[in-house]
């Protein structure tokens, strides 16, 4: 079942991936691993890792006229599918599409390690989280992330975030970091599928002191 918060429909689709459906647009975030939910408008991309830059899932859903928002770092893997419009970003970014705000923000790692000193997502990889507003909605896809910094000063009404711990924030940071910039509502993911469990998305929601909404994949 999708969750509605007042004209936006937000489907989790697995892992980091999302369909948001809004004034008849489908808006997919992330996808990978997903069952087509119908030809994209638009598709952000966060990074260039496998489990969110997926040509597999993205030939599923995209047409000659789809918007591709993406890093800069996802650019080549983008041009080679032949397919939709292409607009690359850097962390930082305001653009409007189709009639959508979009913003950027940095998403990074400040303590998960790959090897010492070398980290999973290092600030100067360019990876994104994406801020939409949709219709005075704000929607946040914190993409894959330690709590940075930088999210103290979201104002944001639904806040995607990860929880899985290892290569992004634990059920506890992100709690941590909900807690400090408070959306209305907070939807748990990146677990289910390469690591975590929905156990981490429970306890996320034992620890958050804002709404938490635990969505089945579809
Ligand atoms: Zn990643
Ligand atoms: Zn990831």
């Amino acid at each position: 079942m999708p969750y509605t918060y007042q004209d936006v429909e937000i489907s989790w689709l697995g892992h980091a991936a999302f369909l948001l459906k809004y004034a008849g647009k489908l808006i997919y975030i992330d996808p990978y691993k997903i069952r087509s939910k119908g030809s994209a408008d638009m598709i952000l991309v966060t990074h260039e890792h496998f489990d969110h830059l997926s040509p597999d899932d993205l030939r599923k859903i995209v047409k000659h006229d789809t918007d591709i928002i993406a890093p800069e770092s996802c650019g080549s893997q983008l041009k080679g599918l032949g397919v939709g419009i292409i607009k690359l970003v850097k962390p930082g970014d305001k653009v409007r599409v189709r009639e959508v705000d979009i913003e950027t923000i940095p998403a990074y790692n400040l303590t998960k390690f790959r090897a010492p000193g070398i980290p999973y997502h290092p600030k100067e990889a360019g990876g994104v989280g994406y801020i939409l507003t949709l219709d005075g909605v704000r929607v946040y896809h914190a993409g894959d992330t330690d709590f940075i910094p930088e999210m103290k000063e979201l104002e944001v009404d639904i806040a995607l975030v990860p929880v899985s711990g290892t290569y992004v924030m634990t059920a506890e940071e992100a709690a941590e970091a909900v807690n400090t910039f408070k959306p209305k509502v907070a939807i748990p993911m990146h677990y289910g599928s390469i690591v975590g469990s929905r156990k981490d998305a429970e306890r996320f929601k034992e620890l958050a002191e804002v709404e938490v909404v635990i969505l089945e994949r579809e």
